[in-house]
């Protein structure tokens, strides 16, 4: 994997810039579309490459679950089991173990957890985390790490960090032993934990760097911590993290965060929220959230973003969106997926382009300036 910054704006830490995995190119700053088990929901691999989405996410913890690792593994790997071109990034499980499970519990080997499905007992460890991620075959994996909760007392965030040290060794030590299953390259990013404490942060950082070889996530932010809070820690990362490698910022977020976030170094993202809020008749638009479903769209026979190149808003009107969203058509949501997330890679398209021109900052201020006005955005 390579990483080559092109443009470095003058007035904030924005650089745009391209990723390249054996899969090909990826332009950074990058928003990653989310496909938990398998799929980004309701839409298929044709469409997310007609909006030129170039590498897009799996979930470990889903897929270990079903259909199985060894599954996916014998159709070749994630890649070829859902017929996608792109790269792909594998997240290590364990947030979701913490999140998702019904039960689990944390020691230094490992998190034992009983899954949400079935209720049947399983075990992740650093070792394991690397072993499903070599099956899926993934071209970015992440590290195993301790994501403790946004309101966690210093105590218990000390001891995640310690952890996650601890588990990033045991991760790099597996991947030297046990060479990939598959043909093609994989590469793996430590997780920066800390929540908001910059003490624990910089320790976190510092013991991670000296394993960093081609990127870097900041985990254990967009957990339920102050907004103001999490840009610090942004910007304190910004500082501390390696210029020459990409730095992922994990689950963030909404269109203004991608904005604040680029300002302080931030090249990768990812979040569910275009796609699930779509489902839920929540649109993001060039003047805000449009909450489809409203009584006031109901003879409403506009379109939901006269600037948007999308399929909905190019031939149908607001009144038959939410038509379909409130008699739950499947329809309704493969327009309304396909709509966010197509504003979503023209927003980060926007992004490079302004960078490349040298008018991020003028741009970025007008755009949060506009946005501010609308809640959710
Ligand atoms: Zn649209």
């Amino acid at each position: 994997m390579k990483f080559t910054i092109h443009h470095i704006d003058n007035q904030t830490s924005a650089r745009s810039g391209e990723i390249v995995t054996d899969r090909g190119s990826i332009p950074t700053p990058v928003f990653m579309p989310i496909g938990t088990r398998g799929s980004v929901k309701a839409v298929n691999t044709a469409e997310l490459s007609s909006i030129d989405s170039r590498i897009i996410l799996g979930n470990t913890y889903h897929l270990y679950l079903k259909p199985g690792h060894e599954l996916i593994s014998k159709a070749g790997g994630l890649h070829s089991f859902m017929n996608w071109n792109g790269s792909l990034l594998t997240d290590s499980g364990g947030f979701q173990v913490f999140s998702l499970a019904k039960l689990n519990k944390i020691n230094d080997d490992g998190v034992e957890f009983q899954s949400h499905i079935d209720g049947s007992r399983h075990m992740f460890t650093p070792e394991s985390s690397m072993e499903i991620q070599q099956h899926l075959g993934a071209d970015i994996i992440m590290a195993f790490d301790q994501c403790p909760p946004g309101q966690s007392d210093y105590q218990t965030v000390e001891s995640a960090v310690e952890r996650t040290t601890n588990w990033m060794k045991r991760c790099v030590s597996y991947l030297e032993k046990n060479k990939g299953i598959h043909a093609w390259e994989q590469n793996v990013f430590p997780i920066v934990q800390g929540n908001v404490y910059e003490e624990l942060r910089q320790k976190s950082a510092e013991e991670l760097i000296p394993f960093a070889t081609c990127g870097m996530a900041i985990g254990g932010l967009a957990v339920g911590e102050d907004k103001s809070d999490m840009f610090d820690t942004v910007e304190q990362m910004d500082e501390l993290l390696p210029k020459d490698q990409p730095r992922y910022l994990m689950g963030v977020g909404r269109p203004t965060d991608l904005v604040r976030a680029v300002k302080r170094g931030v090249d990768m993202f990812d979040c569910v929220l275009p796609t699930r809020n779509a489902r839920n008749g929540q649109l993001f638009t060039s003047s805000g959230i449009v909450n489809i479903r409203n009584e006031q769209h109901k003879e409403d026979f506009t379109t939901v973003d006269e600037k948007c190149r999308c399929d909905l808003c190019k031939n149908h009107t607001r009144a038959y969106l939410r038509h379909l969203m409130n008699v739950n058509e499947i329809l309704g949501h493969r327009l309304a997926t396909m709509h966010n997330l197509t504003y979503y890679m023209e927003l980060m398209k926007t992004i490079r382009d302004e960078i490349t021109a040298g008018s991020f900052d003028d741009w970025s201020h007008n755009y949060l300036k506009t946005m501010i006005n609308y809640k959710g955005m």
